[in-house]
């Protein structure tokens, strides 16, 4: 095994600026084949990207985290990309529910601390889990989301899970987003329209009022202080992103360097 790290993306970040979605998703899975798969949380952007893999002759797998508190209109949603768009989705699940997990350790959404450790327990475990199988996970993050996303590299490493992140819509500006779902008729979570920008589980997940920022209803119980469920690394302060460890041949083609197969 060989060490990947964030700074020997720099220059292939540079170069994918140029690129489409498609191509970034296409150039993904020529590098990773089957050992690549889309993470969504069957939200507006993870819709799109679904969308997007039913448009490709060969789809990639798409893993989503059913917390065992989501609303009824997501797994709904799910169902619908499911049957719809013909793409295989993995539904990953906690070891516990949220009644066990609660009878041994609180309830732990009340706190800021507990709201890492239940963020942990019931969305990054359960994809650290099978993190194994893949060398590459395809997301949904876009800068015009702002906050940390704002900086949001199109290729990062993923210490946690061993892994590629790569985020091929990272240069879609909301107007873009929203005419894409308009043109294609992307599937997408009804309570959008009723006053959810963003949906995460029932417990932590209120309306927002027109003037206040999309994310203000994630965790609104908790003040300012938790904004992120911590699945995506890039999420998290930049400080924690060392490298991961893949096949030297597998890093030499992520990069495009040559191999000589003489030497
Ligand atoms: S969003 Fe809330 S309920 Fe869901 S995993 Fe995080 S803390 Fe737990």
């Amino acid at each position: 095994m060989a060490r990947l790290t964030q700074a020997d993306l720099i220059d292939l970040n540079h170069t994918f600026e140029e690129r489409t979605p498609l191509e970034l998703i296409q150039w993904t899975q020529e590098i990773f084949g089957e050992r690549v798969a889309a993470i969504s949380a069957m939200q507006q952007a993870g819709n799109v990207l679904c969308h997007m893999l039913s448009k490709i002759e060969k789809s990639s797998r798409v893993l989503f985290v059913d917390t065992g508190v989501l609303f009824e209109e997501t797994l709904q949603t799910r169902d619908r990309i499911v049957s719809e768009y013909g793409i295989e989705v993995v539904t990953l699940e906690p070891n516990q529910t949220m009644a066990e997990q609660t009878a041994e350790l609180g309830v732990l959404y009340l706190s800021v601390d507990g709201q890492k450790q239940c963020c942990d327990l019931r969305k990054t475990q359960p994809l650290l889990e099978i993190a194994d199988q893949f060398d590459a996970l395809i997301g949904s993050l876009r800068r015009s989301d702002g906050g940390q996303r704002a900086q949001c590299p199109i290729l990062a490493v993923d210490p946690q899970a061993n892994c590629l992140r790569i985020n091929p819509l990272v240069n879609m500006n909301t107007e873009q987003l929203q005419a894409y779902i308009a043109e294609n008729k992307v599937i997408t979570n009804p309570l959008h329209e009723q006053g959810y920008p963003t949906i995460g589980c029932n417990r932590c997940t209120t309306p927002v009022m027109p003037e206040e920022p999309k994310r203000a209803g994630r965790w609104r119980h908790l003040g300012p202080w938790s904004v992120y469920c911590g699945i995506n690394p890039t999420d998290l302060d930049p400080e924690h992103s060392p490298a991961i460890e893949l096949d030297q041949d597998l890093i030499d083609r992520i990069l495009g360097r040559e191999t000589d197969f003489m030497i």
